[in-house]
């Protein structure tokens, strides 16, 4: 029988289709792989081509020659850090001033390597970096938010096959961001606790979600899935911004993002596949209401007229099947393989 689910942060609702229901292998890619090179000689992420990209931001470890993970701003930024974030009203017509901030974090020296074919190691390297831009941009009074995401694959919004992330900094909290706060500090007032860790509290105990835990990071299916596969990983300490993730942490998140990652790329085929780290804005750091987690959504299927036109989803994959399914998946000996497309 088909079901809706609603999201416990969102209050969206979704379909769960169990009428169409396929089984979690039914949409893997199949793709041909295709062996990519280590190193392209016209990308301007490969290494010796750093002069071809805007003056530096910052590479990782400081000073080092071969790098590990370069920062650079976004040659095609969508905002502007030279612009003031100047507000305008005219009529209902609101206008800010484009300002804003759009790195790009290489995430290797290796064209081949998608992050989940890299060394834990390399990963702690990579979130290193997204925390020390993370924290240096939300010292910016004119900053209000920073969505740190990666785009995988062209349906994913990858322009550049050099495998990298990006970073945005607006001046506004996006209103999706902002639905969630208000959703978790009415949650807070009514019940006098952050609603995420009570939610990874159950689901730890359910366990039917949960695709792998280690001892400070739960990844898990949503309850509620829009899509198929849609992950989530969340601290089990209770935090409210990435800038405030140890170096513990770092390394244990390294792991379970990494093994997150390639679970999917070869249970699933190498999908595309987009992550963001959903953070409360810098301000919130000490808030108890609200609990920040990385979101993996592999583009498996494609948005059509009734979700564009209602906003809710039909989801043909039970999460319940999903997280079984990625469970199984080994990936003891990926690390380290060349990627292929
Ligand atoms: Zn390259
Ligand atoms: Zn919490």
């Amino acid at each position: 029988m088909p079901e809706l689910r609603q999201n416990f942060f969102t209050k969206e609702w979704v379909i769960i289709a169990t009428e169409r229901a396929k089984r979690p292998e039914e949409l893997a890619t199949h793709r041909v792989v295709q062996p990519i090179p280590e190193f392209v000689e016209s990308c301007p992420f490969c290494p010796g081509n750093e002069s071809k990209t805007p003056p530096e931001v910052l590479r990782y470890p400081a000073n080092s020659n071969p790098w590990a993970v370069r920062v650079i701003p976004n040659k095609f930024a969508a905002l502007s850090s030279e612009l003031q974030p100047t507000r305008s009203l005219q009529h209902l017509r609101r206008r800010i001033e484009g300002f804003g901030f759009h790195e790009v974090i290489i995430d290797s020296p290796d064209h081949s390597r998608y992050m989940g074919l890299l060394s834990d190691a390399h990963v702690a390297s990579i979130l290193r970096v997204y925390r020390e831009r993370y924290n240096a941009l939300s010292l910016d009074h004119r900053v209000n938010h920073i969505t740190i995401f990666k785009n995988h694959g062209a349906d994913a919004g990858a322009s550049l096959a050099h495998p990298h992330s990006q970073l945005i900094a607006t001046p506004v909290i996006p209103s999706q961001v902002r639905h969630r706060l208000f959703e978790a500090l009415r949650h807070y007032d009514d019940a006098g606790e952050c609603m995420f860790c009570h939610m990874v509290e159950r689901e730890v105990e359910d366990q039917t979600r949960v695709v792998l835990k280690s001892e400070r990071f739960v990844a898990m299916e949503v309850f509620a899935s829009a899509t198929p596969f849609a992950t989530h990983i969340f601290p089990l300490r209770h935090m409210a911004s990435f800038g405030d993730i140890s170096e513990m942490e770092v390394v244990d998140l390294a792991r379970v993002l990494r093994t997150l990652l390639a679970k999917i790329y070869v249970g699933l085929e190498n999908p595309d596949l987009n992550f963001t780290v959903r953070s409360g804005p810098a301000e919130y750091a000490a808030a108890r209401h609200f609990h920040w987690y990385v979101s993996v959504i592999p583009r498996l299927t494609r948005v059509a007229g009734f979700e564009l036109g209602s906003g809710m989803f039909i989801n043909s994959v039970l999460p319940e099947a999903a997280a079984e399914y990625l469970r199984k998946v080994a990936v003891e000996k990926v690390a380290g393989a060349a990627m292929g497309q």
